[in-house]
C-alpha cells in the first residue's frame, strides 16, 4: 500500500462486545515480530500474530543472516576474540548519529544472553573464524568483521574485534530463512495464534489515547481484535516510492532496493497514526561492494577530480556513503595489473584497461595530472606501509605501480548500488512507541525496521544491526507487552 497518508484511528467505542481479545497483538512475522510474539507466548500472554503475506520470514527471511553480537560470545570465546562489553558500547556509541546510551548498553550487556537465547532456537553458530574482508563469509564460518572496526579513526577509538555472527548456512541471502522456520516451530509451540494473510489495517484506540486493539482485513474479509498491547513489527518502506521520495530521496534514483514486498511503510504509518514520532526517516543504507576479492582493497578509490576520499579499506556502505558526497556521485576504483582480480560480486563493472596511468587519466576524463599525482603519492606512502590522508590500516597497503591498469567503476547509476531504510517509530529501550515529547503511547510497541533504536547512519552501519536489534529490542517488547498486560499480570 504505497502513499504517506496515514491510517484512520478507529474509535474504541465502536468495537462489538463480541470482538475477540488478546493479551498481546503482534504485526508482522519478521525477525522482530516472531522474537517478540514468542517472549510474549513465554511470558504466560495470551498472543495473536498477524501476518500480511502467506508465510512468515519477511524480509528477514531474505537477508545473509549475520547477527551483529559481541561482549565475549562462544564464538569470540572459541576464536579468540577478546571482547569487553564496554569496548562495543563504545564502538556502537561512536558510529551512532545520534547514540541512545540506554539501549546501546542495554544490547550490548545482553548480547552473550541474546546469542544464548538465539541458538536455544535449535541452531549453532559456528565456532569459526572467517579472516577475509568480504560481504560475508562463502562458507559457514561463525564469525567476521562486519564493519569499520578495525578502520581509521573507530579502530583509535574503541578496540576492535569482529562481532558479524552468521548462520551456519553458506552463501550471502537466504540464510537467516532457517532461524525464521526455527523461529515458527518454536512460535507455535509457545501457543501464539498465527493468521496468515491478514494484515493490520487500522489502529484502535480510546478516547485517552490508549491503543486498544487492531483492525485487520485478509482478501474482502475485515475484522477487529481487542488488544491490551499491540506490538508493530512490520518492516520498513523501502518498497514504498512515495515514502522513499519525502523522507529518504537518496533511496529513489538509480539503486537497486532490497526489501520484501510488504516494506511499504504500512507498520510506520500505524505508529504515526497515534502520534508516534518518526526518526531517522532521512538515513539509508545504500551499497555497492567492490570486493570479494580482498585484494581488490589494496586499489585506491578517487573521484572524479582525481583525488581520493575515503579509505578504501571501510566497510562497503561507508564507502558508497562517500561516494555520494562526491561531485556526480562518480567514482573509480584504480588498480595495477598485480592486484586486479575478477570481482566475486560484478556490482562495480570493470571500465577498462591502460598501459600508462597518463592513458588511464585521459580514459577517465580526469583532470590532466591528478590521477598521477595521486597515485605517486599513494604508492610513495604506501611503499613505507603509510597513509597520512585517510590512515587506511597497513594490511591493506601496497603500491600500485605495476601496469597495466585498470579502473573499477564506482559511479551510482553505472555500478550497481542497493539499499534499504534505517528509520522508523522512536521508541524506549523497552520498545514504547513515544511522541514527540518523549511521553509513550499507551498500549503500543514497534521493533525492528518499523522502530528506529541503534541509529547507526549509513556511514556508521555494520551487517548485523538489523537482525540482531530486531530480535534484541523485539524480545524486550514482547516482554514488556506481556508484562502489562492485565491477563500475564
Ligand atoms: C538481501 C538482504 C540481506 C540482508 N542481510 C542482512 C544481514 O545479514 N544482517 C542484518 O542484520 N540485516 C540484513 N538485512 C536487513 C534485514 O533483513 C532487515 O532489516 C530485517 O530483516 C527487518 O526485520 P523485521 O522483522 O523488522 O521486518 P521483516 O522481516 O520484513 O518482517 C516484517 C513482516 O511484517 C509483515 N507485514 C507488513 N505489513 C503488515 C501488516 N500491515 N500486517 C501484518 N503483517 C505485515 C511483512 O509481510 C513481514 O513478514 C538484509 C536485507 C536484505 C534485503
Amino acid at each position: 500500500m504505497p502513499g504517506t497518508d496515514l491510517p484512520d484511528v478507529r474509535s474504541a467505542t465502536d468495537v462489538p462486545a463480541d470482538a475477540p481479545a488478546y493479551d498481546v497483538v503482534v504485526v508482522g512475522f519478521g525477525i522482530a515480530g516472531g522474537c517478540a510474539a514468542l517472549e510474549s507466548a513465554r511470558a504466560g500472554a495470551r498472543v495473536l500474530l498477524l501476518e500480511r503475506a502467506a508465510v512468515h520470514g519477511g524480509t528477514s527471511a531474505l537477508s545473509g543472516g549475520h547477527f551483529y553480537l559481541g561482549g565475549g560470545t562462544a564464538v569470540q570465546v572459541a576464536t579468540g576474540h577478546d571482547d569487553p562489553v564496554e569496548e562495543m558500547v563504545r564502538y556502537l556509541t561512536i558510529t551512532s548519529k545520534e547514540p541512545e546510551p540506554d539501549k546501546i548498553r542495554a544490547y550490548c550487556e545482553g548480547s552473550v544472553e541474546h546469542f544464548g537465547w538465539l541458538e536455544s532456537l535449535g541452531f549453532e553458530f559456528e565456532r569459526s573464524y572467517y579472516p577475509e574482508k568480504a560481504v560475508i563469509q562463502p562458507g559457514t564460518e561463525g564469525l567476521m568483521f562486519t564493519g569499520n572496526e578495525k578502520v581509521w579513526p573507530y579502530l583509535d577509538q574503541a578496540r576492535p574485534a569482529p562481532r558479524g555472527h552468521k548462520v551456519p548456512v553458506p552463501g550471502d541471502t537466504d540464510g537467516t530463512k532457517m532461524v525464521m522456520d526455527l523461529l515458527r516451530d518454536q512460535v507455535e509451540q509457545a501457543g501464539v495464534e498465527v493468521r496468515y494473510e491478514t494484515g493490520a489495517s487500522h489502529l484502535v484506540a480510546d478516547e485517552s489515547g490508549r491503543v486498544v486493539g487492531v483492525e485487520w482485513r485478509s482478501f474482502d474479509t475485515s475484522g477487529v481484535v481487542r488488544a491490551s498491547s499491540v506490538v508493530l513489527a512490520a518492516g520498513g518502506f523501502v518498497m514504498n516510492p512515495d515514502m522513499v521520495s519525502a523522507y529518504t530521496p537518496a533511496l529513489g534514483s538509480k539503486l537497486f532496493t532490497l526489501g520484501s514486498t510488504y516494506d511499504d511503510g504500512l507498520g510506520i504509518r500505524l505508529g504515526a497514526s497515534v502520534g508516534g514520532e518518526l526518526k531517522h526517516m532521512d538515513e539509508p543504507f545504500i551499497t555497492a561492494p567492490f570486493y570479494p576479492p580482498s585484494v581488490l582493497v589494496k586499489g585506491l578509490v578517487v573521484n572524479k577530480l582525481g583525488q581520493r576520499f575515503v579509505a578504501e579499506d571501510s566497510y562497503h556502505a561507508r564507502t558508497s556513503y562517500h561516494v555520494m558526497r562526491q561531485p556526480d556521485a562518480a567514482a573509480y576504483l584504480i588498480v595495477d595489473s598485480a592486484h586486479l582480480e575478477e570481482q566475486r560480486m560484478s556490482l562495480c563493472p570493470l571500465i577498462d584497461g591502460w598501459e600508462t596511468v597518463e592513458e588511464m587519466e585521459a580514459g577517465l576524463s580526469l583532470p590532466a595530472g591528478s590521477l598521477v599525482a595521486t597515485l605517486a603519492r599513494y604508492n610513495d606512502h604506501a611503499a613505507r606501509g603509510e597513509d597520512p590522508d585517510f590512515h587506511k590500516h597497513p594490511d591493506w597497503l601496497a603500491p600500485q605501480d605495476q601496469g597495466p591498469w585498470g579502473a573499477y567503476d564506482l559511479t551510482l547509476g553505472n555500478a550497481l548500488y542497493a539499499g534499504f531504510t534505517l528509520g522508523g517509530l522512536r521508541v524506549t529501550v523497552d520498545g514504547q512507541v513515544q511522541r514527540e515529547d518523549g511521553s509513550v503511547v499507551a498500549g503500543l510497541y514497534a521493533a525492528g525496521a518499523c522502530a528506529s533504536n541503534l541509529a547507526q547512519d549509513g556511514a556508521g552501519y555494520c551487517s548485523g544491526t538489523q537482525l540482531g536489534e530486531g530480535s534484541f529490542f523485539g524480545r524486550r517488547a514482547g516482554r514488556h507487552a506481556a508484562a502489562v498486560s492485565p491477563g500475564t499480570r
